[in-house]
């Protein structure tokens, strides 16, 4: 692939990157994230479990062998954070996990089962909810589960990684996890200020958090990442910048720092947030510039949208050498896997369609119950979905599209077939935002903080108009 991403740093200055205040509230619409193309909103139920069996048998039709990636989703925890919008259960009670993963080793036997003789595992992640709401116990019970029906590759090559909740975990319990083969972490700390901590019901102390990254360094984790947000309730750029100390400070391998998307019409918790304790847009931008300019100046890669990451990981070399991916869980570097992914709301992405669990237990538990795979929903790629697909994927992870590529692997002409687009890119051009020449649009520094705006002029369903609701801001 053409691609050559330069880090955000060699070239462009802050002052490079000011918006006029008008510019920035005509660009700051509502916007899907596109860790995945069509976005997850457009599933149908008229995609169920036989479609998705003729997905898994075109697959193994085509012959070549692609490694998986497994997913598995944990949905409880302990207490409520106010920003979540993750599909979760907060609840005490120990047994609703037991029950629940009686349900999950069910599921994943079904899946196995589907997948035999294609179920090399090169990638497991573990998200939620807390997946670290599980004891030591169902953890081992869990690991041994899934290595009885998938074939692992090797600790040295697979990523077999974790989302831990550092109140959650003792620097014990890391190096258990270690021991239980994962080898990578990821740590939700959100922001070290006590008055933001406060104001999202997270009290979670630092000595805690900074602990946990001594214990992972001591257990033999290959990386440490660590997840921020910014535009959270009482946030300031003198708070993100005392955060932003003291995690270069910690020095993980990759660090996220995700946009708050405040949705309260969408996701409950999030009506414990004041409006007034927000920071304006602007603010935000400020603070995703402070963001760059720290951690760039620290040594960090500039990924793309919301990852930074350690010139020598693998996401960063991935970038470099153009095999870099975006899916559910953000940018990965595994882009030929097939995704399949267990569990209460869990999304699947097998051959040219997307898949999606049940979302509530009863209704997970119930499909289980009657022998079924619980897809609830889904959706079958259309040429036309895979060409978009792959046009935003490119923009996402490189900045930049080679419309001559594009030519090269599908039967269309550019310049016709996106007419439509390239005009309305012309406007985002006049914005700043990105260069349209004959051979390449490349995208500006400006661009790369709203790069779902410009992916946005490719999504054939996108009618903010008619579902103004369904999306967060793209500032
Ligand atoms: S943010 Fe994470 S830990 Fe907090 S409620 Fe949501 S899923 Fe649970």
């Amino acid at each position: 692939m053409l691609t050559s991403p330069t880090p955000i740093a060699a070239v462009a200055s802050l002052a490079a990157l000011a918006f006029e205040p008008s510019l920035l509230s005509k660009l700051n619409q509502l916007g899907p994230r596109y860790t995945s193309y069509p976005t997850a909103d457009r599933f149908s139920d008229a995609f169920g479990v036989e479609a998705y069996e003729q997905a898994v048998s075109d697959r193994r039709a085509m012959g070549a062998r692609h490694a998986l990636s497994l997913y598995l989703h944990i949905p409880f925890c302990d207490t409520v954070c106010y920003y979540c919008a993750c599909n979760k259960v907060v609840s005490k009670n120990l047994n609703k996990a037991a029950l629940y993963l009686t349900y999950l080793k069910r599921e994943i036997e079904m899946q196995a089962a589907l997948f035999q003789g294609m179920n090399q595992v090169e990638q497991l992640h573990f998200g939620g909810g807390t997946p670290t709401y599980l004891s030591d116990r169902q953890m081992n019970e869990l690991m041994a589960h899934l290595h009885q029906h998938f074939q692992f590759a090797p600790d040295q090559l697979g990523e077999y990684s974790i989302e831990v909740d550092p109140r959650t975990v003792t620097p014990k319990r890391i190096v258990t996890l270690r021991r239980q083969g994962f080898n990578r972490l990821s740590l939700g700390v959100q922001d070290f200020d006590h008055a933001v901590q406060k104001a999202v019901n997270r009290i979670q102390a630092e000595e805690d958090t900074l602990r946990i990254i001594d214990a992972a360094r001591f257990a033999g984790f290959r990386s440490v990442s660590i997840d921020l947000i910014y535009g959270l309730p009482k946030q300031s750029l003198t708070s993100i910048a005392q955060t932003l100390d003291k995690v270069i400070a910690a020095a993980p391998d990759r660090i996220a720092i995700y946009n708050y998307a405040h949705m309260p019409h969408l996701f409950k918790p999030q009506r414990r947030i004041a409006d007034s304790d927000l920071p304006t847009p602007a603010s935000k931008i400020d603070m995703l510039f402070l963001c760059i300019q720290r951690l760039t100046a620290a040594g960090y890669v500039y990924i793309g949208m919301d990852h930074f990451a350690k010139p020598d990981d693998d996401l960063a070399i991935a970038q470099r050498q153009g095999r870099l991916h975006r899916n559910f869980q953000g940018y990965s570097t595994h882009a030929e896997a097939d995704l399949v992914s267990c569990g209460v709301s869990a999304i699947s992405a097998v051959g040219a369609s997307y898949s999606q669990n049940e979302k509530t237990l009863e209704a997970y538990y119930e499909r289980l119950d009657r022998q079924l795979l619980p897809i609830a929903r889904g959706i079958k790629l259309s040429m036309d979905d895979l060409l978009r697909r792959l046009i935003i994927q490119h923009l996402m992870c490189h900045f930049e599209l080679s419309p001559a590529s594009i030519e090269m692997a599908h039967p269309i002409k550019f310049a016709e077939y996106f007419a439509k687009e390239l005009a309305q890119l012309k406007l985002l051009e006049a914005d700043g935002l990105l260069l349209l020449e004959d051979d390449w649009i490349s995208v500006t520094m400006k661009g790369r903080l709203l790069i779902r705006n410009i992916c946005m002029v490719f999504d054939r369903y996108l009618d903010p108009v008619k579902d103004p609701v369904r999306y967060s801001k793209t500032i």
